[in-house]
């Protein structure tokens, strides 16, 4: 059974749609990710999950049943917001216990699933300590904490890290992910950052204006991007597409673009217009072969360096393995795997299998 399923999900606000026939199922103790730009209706989405907004058309069930009429209190999911939200007045322990407080839990029972909780955040120590004498990462554990103290069924994260600086958000994504891994509640999070959801996602829902994209994993949206939008979307330094028509040679097929043809492995026949998309990674230098090029910015990043190459058709981006040390201006050539070369149609922007 799913543990949570949209069926054909529509939202309106007055004349402006958010969220448009979206239907996605979700299994118990999956890490499903909505992944887009500001705006595409991600917020939406998981605001309708959670109780929070009604879907104007579509159904959403939860462990096989309807709860569309269900409060957000009913629905036994735990929401973690960007703003942890936390109370400012009351200790880390009252605040992680607030709701079995509330839910009339004894004391005692209170104090020992609060200090559970703590220990497996790494905040014991901090329990008497108020949110204003906590850093931003200590109250987003908290925050989590919160809603980890209530065992709900499903947890939905609204883009949490958010707030963090870029290291503390690299620790929490690394946290949740190993949290998951020891409890494996089913969760939902929200996020515009594709290199977080690709490091913490069973999946990943790629939403554009209100629809999901693409629902695949990190692999599959990576290396199979159903769409144009998808492919551009994720992959740091971004693919670049490079529009050619489509020719045939020897039984292998080619996209014409200017006076180069780049090689491709997908069934296309000869004449369509396309554009390519090329990651990075298979775009290899070299000094005798491949195509022309000059290289216009060279950025070390550790790892890798990112070349950014200008040729006949367009700009191109590589990235290589280690320091490379070329300077701008330099003219070179470069070569690319086919195999690994996407095809788009360029009218419709859909991927060529
Ligand atoms: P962000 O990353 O910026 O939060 P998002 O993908 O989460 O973006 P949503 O918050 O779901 O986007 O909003 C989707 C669209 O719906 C936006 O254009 C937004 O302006 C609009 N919208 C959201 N809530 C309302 C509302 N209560 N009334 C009117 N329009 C709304």
């Amino acid at each position: 059974m799913n543990a949570i399923e949209l069926k054909n999900i529509s939202k309106t606000f007055g004349e402006y749609t958010a969220c448009r026939d979206v239907s996605l199922a979700i299994q118990s103790g999956e890490f499903v990710t909505l992944l887009g730009a500001s705006g595409c209706g991600k917020t939406t989405t998981l605001n309708m999950l959670a109780g929070l907004e009604d879907p104007t058309t579509g159904d959403i069930m939860m462990h096989g049943k309807r709860v569309n009429d269900l409060s957000p209190v009913q629905r036994d999911v735990a929401m973690v917001f960007q703003n942890y939200a936390l109370y400012p007045h009351m200790t880390v322990a009252r605040n992680i216990g607030f709701t079995l407080k509330m839910r009339g839990m004894e004391a005692a029972g209170i104090r020992a699933r609060v200090e559970a909780v703590a220990a497996s955040l790494e905040l014991s120590h901090m329990l008497d300590r108020l949110p204003s004498q906590l850093s931003g990462g200590q109250q987003q554990r908290v925050a989590i904490g919160r809603a980890l103290v209530r065992e709900p069924k499903v947890f939905l994260f609204d883009e949490p890290f958010s707030n963090l600086d870029a290291s503390l958000r690299m620790k929490m994504r690394a946290e949740i992910k190993e949290l998951h891994q020891r409890l494996g509640v089913t969760s939902i999070f929200v996020t515009h950052d594709q290199e977080e959801a690709m490091s913490i996602s069973d999946r990943i829902a790629v939403m554009h204006k209100g629809r999901i994209e693409q629902l695949g994993t990190p692999e599959e949206i990576y290396s199979r991007p159903a769409t144009r939008y998808v492919a551009t979307f994720i992959g740091n330094p971004r693919i670049e597409l490079t529009p050619g028509i489509v020719v045939e040679e020897g039984g292998r097929s080619y996209c014409e673009a200017g006076s180069t043809r780049i090689p491709f492995a997908a069934k296309v026949e000869a004449g369509r217009e396309v554009e390519v998309g090329i990651r990075p990674e298979y775009v290899r230098l070299s000094d005798e072969q491949g195509t022309p090029a000059i290289v216009r910015l060279v950025q070390p990043v550790g790892p890798t360096t990112h070349v950014t190459l200008e040729w006949e058709v367009g700009t191109l981006f590589c990235s290589i393995p280690g320091f490379v040390r070329l300077a701008p201006g330099t003219r070179t050539r470069f070569e690319i795997d086919a195999a690994k070369t996407l095809v788009f149609d360029r009218a419709l922007g859909t991927l060529f299998n």
